[in-house]
């Protein structure tokens, strides 16, 4: 690393590149949040992977309030019991303390229990959701209802809300179901959650009940009933195949994270009894991690230009050579650039942060949201960074999300920490090496005097091309 005494402090640099958003973008970055716990609960069957499922349940599990609240979990499976580290992007307060105690006090009960019952284990598991985590939950069902609501589909001419083109897929849907024994063991299990046996009636009853906000927030019973039929979706592929639907796809998406908490209900509970770990549920201890306050900052250098030419002076070694224009052009947000934003730590940053400076090794994280952009980079440079020194454990969190927020670095003086925030800062400079180079090659493709250069114009594309082969190859 080069100290450079001209060089672009790292929160400038997320500021103006979190600020420069193309005008024309080819999709919304915006709709692709997404939920940690949704990948690793979907797409993971691989067995030795039910570990991260279960983290990151937990660390859902945790999460009290909509968006902005996100929990992260580091394990460590000892051999006679879990140590789990928690960490909040807001850091712990007596509301989470009391979730958490409530989570760990069940999850030792059960262990404990010589009979345990799984209904009796969901009940309770939900009632403390309800009670606690009512908010988080809430939105989840607002979410669906909203995308029930939403007018995207289409049945011949008429343009109709999700839940009816739903019925209608699974309808035709119906007409093929697979026999009974060719059935998965997802969509047997799914049946079986259905008042008729049907793999669907029982789902179509519950977002029917979500679409006319009929839902029960005071009830648990209706909480875990939603969830329940919501969790056909995860367990079935049959029903998962309604997927490739795209104008269902948001639909199905949020359908299965109403459904998280009882398919990870079932997961934690099968787990919690399951004899090679039932021992280490019964002390499982957790410690809760603090996070530094969120920042708020503002640019101090307020001109976006003098701040972009300053990077590209640092990097060739002269002076920038895009117009202010040409850049604003093609990202037009950056005028947003020099207002004061609140810069939020990242729970699962923060967490391998601290357990770095308490020498704690490298585990897997649950989070209940997939890692954002910065945050994949930066453990990905705290973790090479590792394998430098000769550690062979890698900090492992699930899939990413291509989303760049107002981060907080974490502030540490451990070269690790330090690694991987100098890992983000490449990845930035390269971000903004990008986007200058992409006005570059439109301004030659827009140029008009790039036309007027051309001694004599090319009488047909034909002729256009042949020249430019005979160029290549002589
Ligand atoms: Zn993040």
């Amino acid at each position: 690393m080069t100290e450079n005494a001209d060089e672009v402090s790292l929160i400038d640099l997320i500021a103006f590149v979190k600020s420069a958003r193309r005008r024309n973008p080819e999709r919304d970055e915006e709709a692709e949040y997404n939920d940690g716990t949704q990948n690793a609960l979907y797409t993971d069957t691989n067995k030795a992977r039910v570990h991260l499922i279960i983290y990151t349940f937990i660390a859902l599990s945790l999460v009290q309030f909509g968006n902005r609240d996100v929990c992260a979990t580091a394990v460590y499976q000892l051999e006679d019991r879990f140590e789990v580290y928690v960490s909040r992007n807001d850091g712990p307060d007596d509301r989470f303390r009391q979730v958490t105690d409530e989570l760990v006090c069940l999850i030792r009960d059960t262990a404990t229990n010589t009979k345990p019952d799984k209904g009796k284990f969901i009940r309770h598991y939900f009632d403390l959701i309800r009670r606690h985590c009512g908010g988080k939950l809430k939105s989840r069902i607002s979410a669906l209802q909203s995308e029930l609501t939403k007018h995207t589909g289409r049945i011949g001419k008429f343009v109709i809300p999700s839940l009816p083109l739903l019925k209608e897929r699974i309808t035709n849907y119906g007409a093929s179901d697979p026999p009974k024994f060719h059935m998965s063991w997802g969509d047997a299990k799914a049946a079986s959650l259905s008042p008729k046996g049907n793999l669907y009636d029982g789902l179509l009853l519950a977002l029917a009940k979500v679409e006319r906000s009929a839902v029960d927030p005071t009830s648990t019973v209706n909480y875990v009933n939603l969830s329940r039929q919501c969790s056909v979706v995860g367990e079935s592929t049959y029903v998962r195949s309604l997927n490739q639907h795209p104008e269902l796809y948001d639909l199905i998406e949020n359908i299965k994270k109403v459904g998280q908490y009882y398919r990870g209900a079932r997961y934690l509970f099968d787990r919690i009894i399951d004899p090679k770990y039932q021992s280490r549920f019964k002390n499982i201890t957790v410690h809760m991690v603090d996070s530094p306050d969120r920042i708020k900052h503002r640019p101090p250098e307020t001109d976006w230009y003098a701040l972009l030419s300053r990077i590209e002076q640092n990097r060739t070694g002269s002076a920038i050579t895009i117009s202010k224009g040409r850049f604003q052009a093609e990202y037009g947000g950056i005028v947003n650039y020099e207002k004061k934003q609140e810069y939020t730590p990242h729970c699962e940053c923060n967490l391998v942060s601290q357990l770095i400076s308490r020498n704690i090794a490298p585990t897997t994280l649950g989070t209940s949201k997939l890692c954002c952009e910065l945050c994949s980079v930066w453990i990905d440079g705290v973790n090479d960074y590792l394998g430098k020194l000769g550690e062979t454990r890698r900090w492992t969190v699930g899939s990413t999300r291509g989303k760049i927020y107002f981060w907080e670095p974490p502030q540490s003086t451990s070269p690790a920490v330090m690694a991987g925030n100098a890992a983000v800062r490449v990845y930035l400079l390269k971000k903004v090496r990008i986007m200058v180079d992409n006005c570059k090659q439109l301004e030659v493709l827009e140029s008009p005097s790039e036309m007027d250069a051309l001694s004599v114009p090319p009488d047909s594309p034909f002729l256009d091309y042949t020249e430019d082969v005979m160029e290549e190859t002589g």
